[in-house]
């Protein structure tokens, strides 16, 4: 396998952005995050926000805030930290004006310039920094002094340093001290929507816990076995220090022995299939169209399947298990 390139806080000069301002463009999980870490690098930033609570929270955290227009007027460097399904409404009116030669257009996700909702001039550096982690562990792993890594790319290079603007981003926001992998719109796009739909553990945790009640066995102690416990949380740390297949170790040889001679009856081949699909959805971008029209809907879909979720047995007994047992999440 030949390996990618990663780059860490070594290889990368925050001086590229000495003497740029920074506009970040909505200060929810991402905007909120990044400025704040981008601020402890040192870096000169303004807050881009509709006057309401975000801004609120933006002035009291010490940031001056702009209408986005002035925000993106007043920069040099303008991070679209907004969401998705909302970007290209806000670039057309309000960051496509502002944008002319020697600026840099940073996306925190491929999705628009992927998909070509948004079509950034040729002469405007556009690249992605994307943290592959919540907006607020992005924060709580900085102050820790460590980092969440990211994935960088580059759509436009107008002025032919604008990979080197994406890195002095990124470790601005402390991804470096983790890894910064060199990818492209298309590849970070499709693999993030990849993972979000396809492994759905929501779902699997719902169908086990239906299994086992339908049977007759009681629904807390189900929900704590199943994940309420806190050991998925556990065994997803194990994953990451010893592996798939390492981390197997730690369970009982029982366990180990039933996990690895049954865990195809759920998911196998068949799943498999299902996964491409979701992929092909993806890839033809029949996903994305869906996603933006359901926002012009007004999230009429979004709402009811949120509210169907809402009706699972499962969402009583969290709240049971959460007035019953005192679990650590930290
Ligand atoms: P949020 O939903 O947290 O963004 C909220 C911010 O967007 C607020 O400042 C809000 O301000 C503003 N906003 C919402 N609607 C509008 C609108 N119509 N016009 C102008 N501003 C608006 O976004 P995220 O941080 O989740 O996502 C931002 C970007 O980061 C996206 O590209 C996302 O894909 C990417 N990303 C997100 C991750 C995550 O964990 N959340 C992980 C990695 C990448 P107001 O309501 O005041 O207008």
């Amino acid at each position: 396998m030949r390996m990618k390139k990663v780059y860490y806080d070594d290889d990368v000069d925050l001086n590229v952005l000495k003497g740029k301002k920074i506009a970040v463009i909505g200060f929810g999980n991402q905007g909120r995050a990044q400025a704040l870490n981008l601020r402890d690098s040192g870096m000169d930033l303004i807050i881009g926000n509709i006057e309401d609570e975000y801004a609120k929270k933006a002035v009291d955290e010490g940031f001056k805030v702009y209408p986005i227009g002035e925000a993106c007027r007043r920069s040099d460097v303008i991070m679209m930290m907004i969401p998705d399904e909302v970007q290209p409404e806000v670039y057309e009116l309000d960051v496509k004006p502002a944008l002319h030669e020697g600026k840099t257009l940073v996306f925190a996700s491929g999705f628009n310039v992927y998909f070509g909702f948004i079509k950034p001039p040729a002469n405007v550096d556009t690249v992605l920094v994307a943290p592959k982690m919540i907006g607020e562990s992005v924060r709580a792993l900085y102050v820790r002094g460590m980092g969440a890594p990211a994935l960088v790319a580059v759509h436009n290079d107008a002025t032919g340093h604008a990979l080197k603007t994406a890195l002095a981003i990124a470790k601005g926001i402390g991804a470096t001290r983790a890894g910064v992998i060199m990818s492209s719109f298309e590849e970070e796009t499709v693999t993030d929507l990849f993972a979000e739909q396809a492994l759905a553990y929501g779902q699997l945790i719902k169908l086990g816990f239906e299994t086992l009640v339908e049977s007759g066995y009681d629904p807390l102690v189900v929900q704590l076995e199943l994940y309420g416990s806190g050991e998925l949380i556990e065994i997803s740390k194990s994953i990451l220090r010893y592996g798939l297949v390492g981390q197997l170790s730690l369970h009982s040889t029982t366990s180990r022995y039933g996990q690895l001679s049954r865990a195809n009856y759920v998911i196998n081949e068949n799943a498999k299939v299902q996964m491409r699909k979701i992929l092909q959805e993806i890839r033809s971008g029949r996903f994305a169209e869906e996603w933006l029209s359901e926002k012009k809907s007004g999230f009429r879909n979004l709402q009811r399947l949120t509210e169907d979720a809402l009706q699972h047995p499962l969402i009583q007994i969290e709240k049971i298990s959460r007035q019953t047992l005192r679990i650590n999440v930290d």
